[in-house]
């Protein structure tokens, strides 16, 4: 563990450094709270233990101003007091210290306090992880993998807004399983969750790596063409249908079905403006796939906007 040692006084930073030191966390030094302040800010310091008494920016005013401040990760703070009246202490663990130790305090005592204090962060950790997992699960379709409506929802906001700054065409896909209902009733809903785990590897092996795919709903995906022009976005369409069309799903008695699906393509040739255009360009593309689809399906249908 990185732990940062503050005192004005020499002959206490050398005493904390060397008992810590043996313990194989590795020992940085200050010896001022102003420089203490400015080691936290540039590294990435998460274990202080500060003395009080210091000239200049004290102990009590470190904390402060690590507590105040808006650094990435939660910082622990031991704070070194000369005496241990109960009312100094309070202050201190109320200005924001985690723990307290006294001068002069036995190694034993350092080391046991210095444990607790990993244990604290490393319950941050794993909160920090957890938070971050989640939140990754809560981005991304369970059954296919692809992002969820509100991951491809987010994602195309971002690359309208990227395409405005830069006067890029953008293009997206509605893309929709003909007649899907019945692949689930005649085969059962299992055999339809494999048809749509199916559409949603070729539309994935059949897109750009940069290009965002996510389901939309049921039996419904959206792929996003960031920098694509409307005659290629109609071409990659085409070629993601014909993909689904001769990419039969093998069902457990080794007999096979084939897939259509439909698309609707809506593209900005060159973007100047953001104000409203997501939800006038999904709404375009889903009005082109309609089209699609009252004109027998297994086609792709293009919109301008
Ligand atoms: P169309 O050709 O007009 O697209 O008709 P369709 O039969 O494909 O019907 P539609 O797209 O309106 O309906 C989609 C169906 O998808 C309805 C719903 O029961 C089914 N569905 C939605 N989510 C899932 C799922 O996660 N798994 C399975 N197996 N079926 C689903
Ligand atoms: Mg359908």
């Amino acid at each position: 563990m990185k732990i940062l040692v503050v005192d004005d006084e020499q002959f206490e930073r050398r005493l904390i450094e060397k008992t810590l030191a043996r313990l194989g966390h590795d020992i940085m030094t200050a010896k001022s709270g102003a420089e203490a302040w400015e080691r936290i800010q540039q590294e990435h310091v998460r274990f202080v233990i500060t003395d009080w008494n210091m000239p200049g920016v004290d102990g009590i005013q470190l904390i402060q101003k690590i507590r105040s401040s808006q650094l990435s990760g939660y910082v622990y703070v031991i704070l070194v007091t000369s005496n241990d009246r109960s009312e100094e202490v309070v202050a201190g663990l109320y200005s924001g210290a985690d723990d307290y130790l006294t001068k002069p305090f036995n190694p034993p005592e350092l080391e046991a306090r210095v444990a607790v204090g990993e244990r604290v962060l490393t319950l941050e950790d794993n909160l920090v992880k957890a938070k971050q997992q989640l939140e990754k699960l809560a981005m991304v379709d369970s059954l296919t993998g692809l992002m969820n409506r509100r991951a491809i929802y987010k994602f195309t906001r971002g690359e309208l807004e990227r395409a405005r700054r830069i006067a890029d065409p953008i293009s997206v896909i509605f893309l929709d399983i003909d007649k899907f209902k019945s692949i689930n009733d005649h085969h059962g809903h299992l055999v339809g969750d494999e048809a749509l785990k199916l559409v949603s590897q070729v539309i994935r092996q059949r897109s750009r790596t940069y290009d965002g795919v996510g389901r939309w709903a049921g039996d419904e995906f959206m792929v996003v063409l960031p920098g694509t022009r409307p005659q290629d976005a109609e071409k990659a369409a085409q070629r993601i249908i014909e993909g689904i069309a001769t990419t039969p799903l093998v069902l457990p008695d080794n007999k096979s079905i084939q897939i259509h699906a439909s698309a609707g393509v809506a593209s900005i040739q060159k973007m100047t403006n953001a104000s409203n255009l997501l939800d006038s360009l999904i709404q375009a593309a889903d009005e082109a796939l309609y089209r699609a689809k009252a004109a027998g399906g297994d086609q792709v249908q293009m919109d301008w906007l």
